[in-house]
């Protein structure tokens, strides 16, 4: 089943750590051995994996992400939001973790970031978790 998690994101920019709300969808599943894809139906909003331990890497990746691309471009998209529909595309829509033993299957060190790149808004996640 298609599960839906509902995400109220603070900032313009930030990464906001979903991993245990992911665990608790695989979790509730009852699925022990598969897959669990999370996919993120916006434009200006992506999903990643990456260090859940030291904040500072999350600081780190916002910071690149705003020096590379940059809001003085010549932007032809009229709503004015381009820098965020740049970031979201970089990143990507979608993660696809494997299951095991019914957990999410993440490195020591990973966490599974919702990326926000247009906020603050109410936003979603879509979840699946498959079995196999
Ligand atoms: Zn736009």
């Amino acid at each position: 089943m298609l599960q839906t998690l509902s995400v109220r994101t603070n900032t313009r920019i930030e990464l906001l750590d979903l991993t245990s709300q992911v665990q608790e969808v695989v979790s509730q599943s009852g699925v022990t051995e598969g897959l669990c894809h999370v996919f993120v139906p916006h434009t200006t909003a992506a999903v990643t994996i990456n260090e859940n331990a030291d904040p500072a890497v999350k600081a780190d990746i916002l910071m690149v992400m705003n020096k590379l691309i940059s809001e003085q471009e010549p932007y032809r998209h009229q709503e004015g939001n381009s820098p965020a529909h740049v970031k979201a595309s970089l990143i990507g829509p979608q993660i696809t973790v494997f299951v095991t033993k019914g957990r999410l299957a993440l490195g020591t060190w990973q966490g599974i970031y919702f990326c926000e790149f247009d906020g603050p808004r109410s936003r979603r996640l879509l979840v699946k978790v498959v079995e196999g």
